[in-house]
């Protein structure tokens, strides 16, 4: 019997485990991944961007764990020499709507603690002499950095403090019985005194392999990039970012600064037909009709069907899309944006129609299940890690 079971091998069941076994040493634990190697999905296709917690409602787990996490992501890579780049980030208004759109996010930069300064059109200019706008905020802790590397060190840490880890190890049922979990697997079944699931996009799936109804279900959005060609990597400084309509901030494409030295323009959000498809014809029966059959993710996309045609359209026509980088970089041609893998970000939509904002955890008896974990969950890891193991804390003193 294992004292820990957690499952997934993306950056938070990894910064879990690594946490969970610095306070529990010396106990039976094991991480199940279905995939052959670490951050296979959300933590290996996302922009590697650190951020500094620019956009969050005040109070919220979102904005404390971003804060806290963009200071710890930046000491794990220092003691893990793990490559980082503190370069910051532009906020960059291009017209007098976004002009305002930028006082009001000064203002929740202020409620959320972060350094930046307001930049005029000639002060932008000058930071980055190919971005064109009005007024910019900048942000000088955001940063960069390959989150895959981040999770592999937290699993090599694990396995190094006595921890196991299984790759190609789908977990496919999960019994909670008085005094244990069993977990069944492709592998065969275990059992543990605790559970703990950071399965991303199939989160809501292991809540209802708990017989629980969890709510909300996970809503698949695509992220797709371009990047640019190589002669193009000292095109900015900063990253840039525009100024977001704040009833949909997770939507404008941002000129990215990878920590290979290349530049990525992206991404978008397009509604995914297969959780953990990455191509545009990826189809999956079961995903699609989970997603098209419930009343909440119907009532999210009648309500935003505007934009969703426009992501779509843009998603379809390159030159949408480059207009939409084209606001902020005018340079830019279509020759410019080239093939880049795309991600899926796991949205949790509660029953009654909403996206769910902030971070979500359901747990029962023996159980800490992380349900909504979108960005800025990977610069959050380590935060969101002490507070699972906070939690189970609770429960086995319990
Ligand atoms: C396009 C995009 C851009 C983003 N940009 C940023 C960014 O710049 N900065 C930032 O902070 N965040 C960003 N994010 C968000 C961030 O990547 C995620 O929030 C984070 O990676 C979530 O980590 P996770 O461990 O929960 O999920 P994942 O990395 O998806 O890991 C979940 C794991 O669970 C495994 N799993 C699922 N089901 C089972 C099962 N039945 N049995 C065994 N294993 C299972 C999966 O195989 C997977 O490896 C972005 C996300 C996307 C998609």
């Amino acid at each position: 019997m294992y004292d820990f079971i957690i499952i997934g091998g993306g950056i938070l069941g990894m910064s879990t485990a690594m946490q969970l076994i610095r306070a529990y040493p010396g106990r039976r634990m094991l991480l199940v991944e279905k995939e052959d190697g670490p951050a296979r999905h959300q933590t290996g296709h996302n922009s590697g961007v650190i951020h500094a917690g620019v956009y969050y409602t005040p109070g919220s787990l979102k904005a404390r764990f971003c804060l806290e996490g963009n200071r710890a992501t930046k000491a794990f890579c220092e003691s893990h020499d793990i490559a980082f780049d503190e370069c910051g980030k532009l906020l960059v208004a291009t017209n007098e709507l976004e002009m305002q759109r930028m006082q009001a996010l000064w203002e929740r930069t202020e409620a959320n603690g972060l350094e930046r300064s307001w930049l005029n059109a000639d002060e932008l200019r000058e930071r980055e002499p190919n971005i064109t706008g009005r007024g910019g905020i900048f942000v000088p802790s955001s940063g960069i950095v390959d989150y895959a590397r981040i999770a592999a060190a937290m699993g090599g840490e694990f396995e190094a403090a006595g921890g196991e880890i299984r790759y190609s190890t789908a977990v496919s049922g999960i019994d909670e019985r008085r005094g244990e979990v069993v977990v069944k697997t492709s592998q065969g079944e275990f059992s543990t005194r605790y559970l703990i699931s950071c399965s991303g996009l199939m989160a809501d799936r292991m809540v209802r392999m708990l017989g629980l109804d969890p709510g909300f279900t996970i809503c698949p959005f695509r992220g797709e990039y371009y990047r640019l060609p190589a002669e193009h990597n000292r095109i900015v400084n900063h990253l840039i970012y525009p100024i977001p309509d704040p009833a949909m901030p997770f939507l404008g494409v941002h000129l990215t600064r990878m920590i290979d030295g290349s530049v990525t323009v992206g991404p978008n959000a397009v509604l995914a037909f297969k959780r953990e498809g990455y191509r545009k014809t990826d189809v999956s029966v079961i995903d699609a009709a989970t997603m098209l059959t419930n009343p909440g993710i119907l009532k999210v996309l009648k309500a935003n069907l505007r934009p969703g045609l426009v992501e779509l359209k843009n998603s379809l026509f390159k030159q949408g899309y480059l207009e939409e980088v084209r606001k902020y970089c005018p340079s830019l041609t279509a020759q410019d944006l080239q093939p880049h893998p795309a991600g899926v970000r796991a949205q949790a939509v509660s029953k009654d129609g909403k996206l769910i904002d902030d971070f979500l955890f359901v747990n029962t008896k023996r159980t800490v299940n992380v349900c909504n974990a979108p960005s800025p969950a990977a610069t959050s890891a380590i935060p969101i890690g002490a507070h699972i193991v906070a939690k189970v804390r609770t429960q086995v003193e319990a």
